[in-house]
């Protein structure tokens, strides 16, 4: 759908940029590598139904969500869909595995308990890959615990161990570091191995995302499959990251309109707390969005938007339902006139990376807090 008049803030998801995306980050990986789509948080607030769609036409192999919700929603969607859950189980959950076909996520002996006797409940096994914390202290099983917690799973009768898996904590910026739990990963897979036999060749063995790309060894054996969010959305994690080669587009913009026009003379104060008073006269413009929408309030004086393809600066505090530019600088604009906040317009850009910096934070968080006001639109 195109927008209409009547949309006073949306978003546009390119969906045959995802594709193309998806279609550039598997032909830049060598060929055994398998595709895990991160779709959780609503596919990076792209929309869970329709990215996930595209994605499995796009050629991807199993999907990542974080938890049971999630799962739920991508389950009505494909029913013969691969998926694992990244994020812990509550106990009140674990039935689900069995319920909706999941793979889960096992990081302690606990869970592998509780999860064996769940599928022995259900007469099933249940997939789950093993989490190996190699140094982002976050889930996982310790690498050095890992042989134990392998061969406790395959002894489970109703498990069936479908993965191997790590996260990096730093891999957009500390290559050493990504490389040490590399190493850590690599040889709590072969003690595994010691433990139960051969493994690589069997299950996903998975560490990379986005940013881990630009670290991958060129004989990346026995990693076969990555985990990829934020670069098939055409976002890079880093500014610097080696990532530029593979040229993925933005999937993801977001507009608002101008709903009111004005003149105010030099010296007022702009919107709440006067944190801006004007040194001139100036024609300001007050547009349909805030922080209601996702616009984040750090960029009440700081950050800007385009209109008429020129960028304007955003006046004084941005307030729950309207933020107030300068638009002194353009000639006639009115009510009702396209205002990019992330995305192109006549040749001018401001891209996520440009606009999450302005809020301090990083494009994961800005694509999580655009909120449920904000109508998708598709092309
Ligand atoms: N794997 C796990 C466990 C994650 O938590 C995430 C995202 O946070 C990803 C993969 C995807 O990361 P990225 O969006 O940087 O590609």
């Amino acid at each position: 759908t195109t927008p209409h008049h009547s949309h006073r803030c949306w978003a546009q998801i390119d969906l045959a940029a995802l594709e193309r995306n998806l279609r550039l980050i598997r032909a830049s990986l060598p060929a055994h590598m398998r595709y895990v789509a991160v779709v959780k948080a609503d596919a990076y607030g792209h929309g869970l139904h329709h990215a996930a769609a595209r994605m499995m036409h796009s050629g991807a192999d199993l999907f990542a969500v974080a938890n049971v919700t999630e799962a739920a929603q991508l389950r009505e969607l494909g029913p013969g869909w691969p998926i694992l859950v990244l994020s812990p189980l509550l106990p009140a959950e674990d039935h689900l595995l069995c319920e909706l076909d999941l793979a889960a996520t096992v990081s302690t002996p606990e869970e592998v308990a509780r999860f064996e006797a769940v599928g022995q409940r259900f007469g099933r096994r249940i997939k789950v890959h093993l989490k190996i914390d190699t140094g982002m202290g976050r889930l996982g099983v310790w690498h050095a615990q890992a042989p134990a917690l392998c061969a406790q799973i395959q002894r489970a009768p109703h498990l069936a161990l479908a993965g191997l898996y790590t996260h990096f904590a730093s891999p957009d910026d500390d290559p050493a570091f990504t490389a040490e739990q590399r190493r850590n990963f690599l040889d709590a897979l072969t003690r595994c191995e010691g433990q139960v036999g051969p493994l690589r060749d069997a299950l996903f063995i998975h560490a990379d995302n986005s940013a881990g790309l630009g670290t991958l060894p060129e004989e990346s054996r026995p990693f076969n499959a990555v985990r990829i969010g934020l670069l098939q959305f055409g976002i890079l994690p880093a500014p610097h990251a080696l990532l530029t080669q593979v040229r993925t587009e933005p999937v993801f913009s977001f507009h608002t309109r101008i709903g009111i026009v004005k003149h105010l003379p030099a010296g007022t104060t702009i919107s709440y707390g006067r944190s801006h008073r004007l040194t001139r006269d100036t024609r300001v413009a007050v547009l349909c969005a805030g922080y209601g929408d996702g616009i984040p309030r750090a960029l009440s004086n700081r950050g800007q938007v385009l209109i008429d393809g020129q960028r304007c600066p955003i006046l004084g505090r941005v307030t729950m339902d309207q933020t107030i530019v300068d638009v002194s600088a353009l000639g006639e604009v009115r009510s009702g006139d396209e205002v990019v906040l992330i995305g192109t317009q006549g040749g001018a850009q401001i891209d996520i990376g440009e606009f999450s910096r302005w809020a301090d934070t990083i494009p994961w968080e800005i694509l999580c807090s655009i909120t449920k006001r904000v109508p998708r639109l598709y092309q």
